[in-house]
């Protein structure tokens, strides 16, 4: 297959890169480079730098790219908190540079895609684990955006005939197993990343966000999936589309909850250094408990994470940040 990968040079979408490149299949990379790492991009890849809002850039890619089976799209911003101090930010990068692109991709006949959507789509849970028809009702704008990128797919489809998987994922974490790539954000704002920071010298002391949320422990409680897990299930999907599939939303995650402390304490197991806490208030906008059913996925597309283990996610997480201690030093 012949894939243009949008946010290619981020977190996941890197990642889904090297999957694609190791099935055997081609790859071109779209990314602005403003979150995203030249580094990162599977060696193999075709690059195009430029942005998804800028119409005639997007259209000389797919002018150039002809053999295009489909796309996949993980070129949005995705920080909560920053969502929360400039929504417009995320509704120009997330929903208008969706916008142009799919218009780009109706004039040139792409009619497959899969997206990179979140778990922030639901906001504060009914129930868990969460089904894909439970209520979405998003309680930041990056969830926001995210939702309505959906819904941008779904009516384009039907005026166009686009089909499209979106993915919510649950807590992405972990890294290649080759240690090549990894998380690398500036700044930091995920909990795996920031805990490892310490054994590796570069933060005094992990801070504990709440310890009176409604959990065993008082810690939050999510569902960690290592980043490897969700590439496949990328490629699951596309391969789904390929062979007819209609329009589907499927979440993505490992089904098992682990809290703040649970993390901590697996991350001194798995470095075998001593990593200190500090207990602070709760952060704005966290649910108590997010764990995903991914049954559908299970059922629909095949997918079955394989580094289901906690361990085996922080191993590979700390791998990375071990070679890499100052990421991809760009
Ligand atoms: N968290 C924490 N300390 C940190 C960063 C995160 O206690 O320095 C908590 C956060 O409050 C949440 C969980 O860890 O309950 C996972 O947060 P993260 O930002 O990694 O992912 P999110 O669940 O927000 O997508």
């Amino acid at each position: 297959m012949r894939i243009l990968v949008l946010g290619g040079a981020g977190y996941i979408g890197s990642h889904t890169v090297y999957a694609l490149a190791e099935a055997g299949h081609s790859v071109a990379v779209i990314d602005n480079l403003e979150t995203g790492h030249r580094a990162a991009v599977h060696p193999s890849a075709t690059f195009y730098q430029g942005d998804l809002r800028d119409r005639n850039f997007v259209d000389s890619v797919l002018e150039q790219e002809t053999e295009l089976d489909a796309v996949i799209h993980f070129a949005a911003n995705s920080l909560v908190a920053e969502s929360m101090r400039d929504p417009l930010k995320y509704y120009d990068n997330n929903l208008c540079g969706t916008k142009t692109m799919l218009e780009s991709m109706v004039a040139h006949g792409v009619d497959k895609i899969v997206f990179s959507s979140t778990a922030a789509t639901y906001g504060i849970p009914e129930r868990v684990p969460i089904r894909e028809s439970d209520r979405t009702e998003p309680v930041n704008p990056y969830g926001e955006t995210k939702l309505s990128m959906e819904k941008m797919f779904k009516w384009v489809g039907k005026a166009h005939g686009l089909r499209f998987v979106s993915l919510r994922y649950f807590n992405a974490a972990g890294a290649h197993v080759s240690g090549l790539i990894g998380e690398d954000h500036h700044p930091e704002t995920h909990l795996i990343p920031l805990i490892l920071q310490v054994p590796a010298g570069k933060r005094e002391f992990i801070s504990i966000f709440g310890t009176d949320y409604a959990t065993e422990d008082g810690t939050c409680v999510r569902d960690y999936i290592h980043v490897t897990d969700l590439a496949q299930a990328h490629i699951k999907a596309v391969e789904y589309l390929m062979e007819g599939g209609h329009s589907e939303i499927f979440n993505l995650g490992n089904g098992v909850g682990f809290s703040v402390r649970q993390v901590i304490d697996t991350a001194r197991k798995v470095t075998g250094l001593p990593i200190s806490e500090k207990e602070e208030a709760r952060r704005p906008g966290d649910p108590d408990v997010l764990i995903a059913s991914s049954d559908k996925a299970r059922e629909l597309l095949g997918w079955k994470p394989e580094h289901d283990s906690l361990e085996d996610i922080i191993a590979t997480a700390w791998n990375w940040h071990r070679r890499n201690p100052d990421g991809y030093r760009e």
